[in-house]
């Protein structure tokens, strides 16, 4: 795999840590004074690591195959793989059995149409998840939003506006829940220290297999580009 850039940003901090971007960049964050050699080395150290992150992250561009809206195409919704199905019937777009069914007649804004069926959908089910949490934390939040995001499953205003992508809908419910957990903690704790880590894994104890659902399949996050 080709490696696009390697960024080194230099700063107050004493430590060097070595960031791995979704599209594969390689930032390193260095001390002000360490030496080039110095930083040569740690990267030389840690050359496996930085091998299969690339990898993984290849393997995941392998996976993201784009929807062609053609009968066939594979769209997921709560975890489930559907076939997209063009119908010739009415106006609906709808799930039944294993398949997506979508109208022909608006496959020609078929992008737009999607997308708005998912955000709809996803309303209902983030605003009934995100109230369900609160609830039993009982954590205060100011508003749920919807976003298109394709960088971020979700995340937290300090104003207590918790937003989230449509694209996670294409997610497990447990997975969900485990992004609303986690915005929603965020109001509590606006970083991620143990404190907060901890009080996630007090609400969902096998959070950790959520969390690694979400690396491993970062790559829906490119749906409807
Ligand atoms: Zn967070």
């Amino acid at each position: 795999m080709q490696i696009t850039t390697t960024k080194i940003i230099r700063s107050a901090r004493k430590t060097v840590v070595i960031e791995i971007t979704p599209d594969g960049c390689i930032i390193i964050r260095a001390p002000k004074r360490l030496s080039m050699k110095a930083i040569e080395e740690l990267v030389h150290g840690k050359d496996k690591w930085i091998r299969d992150k690339l990898q993984e992250i290849q393997r995941q561009q392998k996976l993201f195959q784009p929807l062609r809206f053609e009968t066939g195409d594979k769209l997921w919704f709560l975890g489930e793989k559907y076939t997209f199905t063009v119908t010739d019937g009415s106006g609906m777009i709808y799930l039944q059995g294993d398949k997506h069914y979508f109208p022909r007649e608006q496959l020609e804004r078929g992008t737009e149409q999607l997308s708005r069926w998912y955000k709809k959908e996803v309303e209902r089910i983030l605003l009934a998840r995100t109230e369900y949490f609160s609830g039993l934390t009982g954590i205060k939040y100011n508003s749920v939003k919807i976003t298109s995001a394709r960088k971020r499953w979700g995340s937290c205003s300090s104003k207590g506006v918790l937003s989230f992508s449509w694209r996670l809908l294409q997610a497990p419910l447990q997975v969900i829940d485990y992004v609303v957990v986690h915005e929603l903690l965020h109001i509590e704790h606006m970083n991620h220290s143990r404190q907060f880590w901890a009080r996630v894994e007090e609400i969902l104890p096998d959070y950790r297999e959520k969390r690694e659902w979400l690396r491993q399949n970062r790559w829906l996050l490119m749906f409807l580009n």
